[in-house]
């Protein structure tokens, strides 16, 4: 898994389904609420799409404490939103790396 990071929000990379290319997934933390931003197909005919699931799934991967189950569970916002790559951001490499998004809260 690919992921990086913009400071704010952690940006999953996820490879499309039908072979080449590649999904990006924006996923930010507000107030009792995680903000899903991407843009795929199956979105844009109101099926569902495993991206955001993946994406939250890597967000929690960064964020163990959000398993706490004293923590309280977030609302799950998506919005289609066309996510493109920025040369400002960093790549999360290994375990560990990219904590930084968890002074955002
Ligand atoms: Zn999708």
């Amino acid at each position: 898994m690919i992921a990086f990071t913009d400071g704010k929000a952690i940006i999953v990379a996820l490879p499309s389904k039908s072979g080449g290319g590649m999904y990006l997934v924006r996923v930010s933390a507000e107030t009792n609420k995680l903000i899903v931003e991407h843009a795929c197909p199956a979105q844009r005919f109101k099926s569902s799409c495993s991206h955001i699931e993946q994406a939250i799934g890597f967000w929690k991967i960064l964020n163990p404490w959000e398993n706490y189950p004293w923590m309280p569970s977030r609302e799950v916002i998506s919005v289609q939103k066309q996510i493109v790559l920025q040369p400002t951001w960093k790549q999360i490499t290994g375990k560990g790396a990219g904590m930084d998004v968890a002074k955002y809260y």
